[in-house]
């Protein structure tokens, strides 16, 4: 439900609507606007005396919210959600490309990675110390050793840092180093790793699942986000179809799907999406064109030996010529990059 406070409204009068709702059972989520606040109340609303709460004083008007997504939606919050990393903000006019390779493999490699894609105009430096693989013998990643690379690399280079966590009993570990937090496709809907992670203070990439609706995903945020933690980052990374001619199929629908449902920034993953480098520029540039906040993309200095991706890892030359090329169209649509 949610309570909409008159213009006139005091702050004692939102305090005291929010008191109630507690007692009542609710969780409460205010936002202060310029013109009013409204007052979003989550909880079983059998348990909501609707006309207790009308008749209190500075409540203007009550209503439901319909979607199931309540607090990841656009019903209770409609200003774009902007995540500030430092002065790195996500969401806003600035196109935020995140860059590295999928998994850390030594620090002298990770380094050198970092340096080119900052100096290409990346602002985060991606890659994993925890590897979800599909098989058991595929190289795990370099788990707190690569952290702590990670954390060296940041420091050396100024860029803010994004990796994975698979594991509930990992979060506080992985938070402590990185500056967000990544939740992969098929950790979607670990619902408990969701809510850990909701648990911190550290915003999180919450990647779509490989089988996932729109629906679905928005549901995986609201974990996040009913747990605590409001900074969430959407990211579609292509999904299962019957085409194998890519590794996914990249939706980029999602992109005004999501803008229409959800206040959340959504960015996109053309490389997991594809499989193959060849595919990851068109797609870059067809996700900025289609209103994206941000792209995650892989790179490697030497993708043929990569331990994880190489085939669909940009050599950082590569990467700084997408870059270029990608100003134009994000001018096009009114971000700077
Ligand atoms: C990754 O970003 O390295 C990764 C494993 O991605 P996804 O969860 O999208 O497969
Ligand atoms: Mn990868």
């Amino acid at each position: 439900m949610i309570i909409i406070m008159s213009s006139s409204a005091t702050r004692e009068q939102v305090d005291n609507v929010e008191r109630k709702l507690s007692e009542l059972g609710f969780k409460t989520h205010p936002i202060f606007g310029d013109i009013k606040t409204v007052i979003g109340a989550i909880g079983d609303k059998r348990l909501l005396n609707t006309q207790l709460i009308s008749n209190m004083p500075g409540v203007e008007n009550l209503v439901p919210i319909m979607k199931p997504y309540k607090l990841a939606g656009k019903e209770l919050k409609q200003t774009p959600t902007i995540i500030e990393i430092g002065d790195v903000k996500i969401g806003g006019d600035e196109l935020v490309v995140m860059a590295g390779p999928c998994a850390i493999e030594n620090e002298a490699n990770f380094l050198e990675t970092a340096v080119k894609v900052k100096e290409a105009g990346a602002k985060i430096l991606r890659g994993g110390a925890f590897k979800p693989r599909t098989s058991p013998y595929a190289f795990q990643g370099l788990e707190e050793d690569g952290l702590k690379i990670m954390a060296a690399a940041r420091e050396a280079t100024g860029l803010k840092i994004v990796t994975e966590v698979v594991d509930t009993r990992d979060v506080e570990l992985v938070s402590s180093y990185t500056d967000i937090i990544q939740i992969g496709a098929r950790n979607m809907q670990n619902f408990r790793l969701l809510q850990e992670a909701g648990s911190t203070q550290k915003p999180v990439l919450l990647k779509r699942g490989l089988s996932a609706t729109i629906e679905e995903w928005l549901m995986a945020a609201e974990y996040i986000i009913a747990a605590g933690n409001k900074d969430v980052i959407l990211c579609e990374r292509g999904i299962r179809t019957f085409e194998t001619a890519t590794r996914n199929t990249l939706d980029l629908s999602a992109i005004p799907v999501v803008k229409e449902a959800s206040h959340l920034p959504i960015v996109i993953d053309p490389s997991h999406a594809t499989g193959a480098w060849k595919y990851v520029a068109p797609l870059a540039k067809g996700a900025i064109a289609t209103g994206a906040d941000g792209l995650i993309i892989e790179v490697h200095p030497d993708p043929a030996n990569a331990l994880c991706d190489g085939p669909q890892s940009l050599r950082p030359s590569k990467f700084a010529q997408l870059m270029k090329e990608l100003e134009p169209i994000a001018m096009a649509v009114g971000k700077k990059i």
